[in-house]
């Protein structure tokens, strides 16, 4: 990366002028033959880009990492993280590059990153380089949760290296081009907190509040403030996840960020039959980010942010750990209230439902019934329309539906609304199209292969989640029997 090249974007570095100390300027490996596999036309418009310009082999040269934009500077980011609960004090970039900060023609900031550039200073043992499968998969899921109005890291573009990388069997390389509201993760306030210049955490806040969360800055307490807007954040989104049945699969310190965005899509699925105890990740094996922990992983992380703050937020100890205790606290409340209100639209309730157990119960007559967790939910609005049909064939047992379904139908009542209104509005949040993990791994074997077709089609599907269209149907289907138990994805590829 010793060229530069006119930049298609304008861009901006203020992480690396306002916290120098958190990442070291860096090159991309390069590529011996570069060739794009996937741009993101429509972001790239977004971010004040011509696609054209991106598909030439100049662009394509920028996202791969084998030169420069011009005026830009790129750092690998340090950070830290609990991985798998185990603190490790320096992880960092390894084999990422934060080429800039991207700044869109409506004044909006997005950090362009690359990942799978190459070694860098944090690459501890790897390799610095990612397969063509796994960086397909972040483009396809994280697109996917996009579309599903989940906040997320964004992909931009993935670019073949034309090198072989090294895994269990050799593969073909990429790099991802990963655009994001930020990469401040709670693993980057844990590097900084443990660094002797005290004044690096200061200025990494109030990098964050400026960045993510600007009404801190006016705030009694903005470090508590900051703090307060990161729990809010993350409750709800883990509240999102849980409602679509997403499972991230590795979330480590160094995987949640400040923004509230879902990063580093690894080895993460959605579950086809209702269960808590699902787990995608070859690597899980406690089953500590099974699918039910995952709202109880995240309060974990926000303890670890909070002990990072502690000494922004007062220097009196005693007064630090209470004022973030308290907002510690407040998790299971706010992602209850985002969860119990995202479950009612679910159902067609605007209103609480009048009777507490109505959500309990149903998840747990999904799990006994082995119900697909996306088709059940979908299936409800026919039942409103006036056909159960469908959502009584996906249970084991369909009459165990019948106390639960009136139970329902009760509250539905009790609110009065319109049938075909509420129809509607349980379409728009609940989707018919997730990225289905059998159809995944035959999209990203095909195009390992060299046939991107099923990953282009599976791409265009998942673009319009809560739209139903002929001839898609096999997108909707649960995994065939054979698939489930025991599927694993492979995760640091
Ligand atoms: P991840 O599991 O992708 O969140 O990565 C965890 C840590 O391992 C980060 O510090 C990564 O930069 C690093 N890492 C993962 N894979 C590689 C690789 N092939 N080469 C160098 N570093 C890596
Ligand atoms: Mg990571």
């Amino acid at each position: 990366m010793s060229v530069t090249s006119t930049s298609p974007f304008r861009l901006d570095d203020s992480f690396v002028r306002e916290v120098p100390e958190l990442s070291l300027p860096w090159k991309g490996a390069g590529a011996a033959d570069p060739r794009l596999l996937v741009l993101n036309d429509a972001l790239a418009r977004e971010l004040g880009a011509d696609p054209e310009v991106l598909r030439s082999p100049e662009g394509v040269d920028l996202l791969v990492g084998r030169v420069a934009p011009e005026g830009s500077t790129p750092v690998a980011m340090g950070y830290a993280g609990h991985q798998f609960g185990g603190y490790s004090p320096r992880l960092g970039d390894g084999r990422a590059l934060l080429v800039g900060e991207v700044l869109d023609p409506r004044g909006g900031r997005h950090d362009l990153h690359l990942k799978g550039s190459g070694r860098t200073p944090f690459a501890r043992g790897g390799d610095g380089r990612a397969a063509v499968g796994p960086m397909l998969r972040e483009h396809l899921v994280s697109e996917a949760m996009h579309a599903l109005g989940i906040p997320t890291t964004r992909s931009l573009a993935v670019v073949a290296t034309g090198e072989q990388v090294q895994r269990e069997v050799p593969l073909p390389g990429a790099v991802l081009a990963r655009v994001a509201a930020s990469h401040l993760r709670v693993g980057t306030f844990q590097y900084a907190a443990r660094l002797e210049d005290r004044t690096i955490l200061r200025r990494l806040a109030d990098h964050a509040i400026a960045r993510h969360h600007p009404q801190a800055a006016d705030a009694e307490n903005p470090a508590l403030a900051l703090y307060e807007a990161v729990v809010e954040a993350q409750a709800s989104l883990v509240a999102r996840w849980m409602l679509v049945g997403f499972v991230h699969g590795v979330m480590n310190t160094d995987n949640v960020t400040i923004s509230g965005e879902t990063i580093d899509y690894g080895p993460c699925a959605f579950m086809d039959a209702h269960d808590p105890s699902t787990v995608f990740s070859s690597i899980d094996e406690g089953a500590r980010y099974a699918y039910g922990h995952q709202p109880h992983i995240t309060q974990w992380t926000l303890a670890r942010l909070a002990e990072a703050l502690l000494p922004l937020v007062s220097d009196d100890q005693a007064t630090a750990v209470a004022g973030l205790t308290r907002v510690l606290e407040s998790f299971p409340t706010r992602y209850d209230e985002h969860w119990s209100r995202g479950m009612g639209a679910k159902l067609g309730l605007e209103r609480a439902p009048g009777d507490d157990a109505l959500f309990a119960d149903l998840l747990e007559l999904l799990y006994a019934q082995g119900a697909d967790h996306t088709a059940f939910f979908r299936s409800l609005s026919a039942a409103v329309r006036g056909d159960d049909g469908a959502t009584r064939s996906l249970l084991a047992d369909p009459s165990a539906l019948d106390p639960w379904a009136a139970r329902w139908r009760a509250d539905l009542a009790a609110e009065g609304r319109d049938p075909a209104a509420v129809a509607d509005a349980m379409d728009a949040v609940n989707p018919v199209y997730v990225p289905r993990n059998h159809l995944v791994e035959e999209a990203l074997a095909a195009a390992t292969a060299g046939d991107l077709g099923p990953f282009e089609r599976m791409l265009d599907v998942l673009a319009s989640p809560y739209e139903a269209r002929e001839g898609l149907e096999a997108y909707a289907l649960p995994a065939p029997s054979d698939f489930g138990p025991g599927f694993r994805t492979f995760c640091g590829t």
